[in-house]
């Protein structure tokens, strides 16, 4: 893997993480699908302290189904989300693959919030499946 280097579309904010993603996922919950404007949203679950980010981000507090809260974090400038936060998980961050330079590394093998998927997206061979999270 190489090491994760990404940002938002206008280049306003720049990030650099240099620690292993403890998780990659596809999150098919109905907020991520609204926040992508896309059928779901790829995430990378790494500690707080390994992210480097530059410029500035603004920060969305939203609500999961659960009632949680999870910040949103974007760029004011261009919408990109460059990350969640959720509020429970103290130092994680889930950084948005969409937004990294390189993704031909990717391969998420976690589906969440799989009951909202959208009817016509099909999980491939193999994957975990999961209703709403792990444990939940
Ligand atoms: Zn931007
Ligand atoms: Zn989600």
């Amino acid at each position: 893997m190489p090491k994760m280097v990404g940002g938002c579309l206008c280049g306003q904010v720049r990030y650099s993480c240099d620690a292993e993603p403890f998780a990659q996922a596809v999150c098919h919950c109905a907020n991520c699908q609204r926040q992508a404007a896309a059928p779901f949203s790829v995430v990378l679950g790494v500690p707080e302290a390994s992210v480097e980010i530059t410029g500035t981000l603004k920060t969305y507090e939203d609500k999961g189904d659960s009632g949680a809260v999870v910040y949103r974090r974007f760029c004011p400038e261009c919408g990109s989300p460059i990350l969640s936060q959720p509020a429970a998980m103290a130092g994680i961050v889930f950084l948005k693959a969409g937004t990294l330079d390189d993704t031909s590394w990717l391969d998420p093998k976690v589906h969440v919030w799989a009951k909202s998927k959208q009817a016509w997206t099909v999980l491939p061979e193999g994957v975990m499946a999961f209703d709403t999270v792990p444990g939940a």
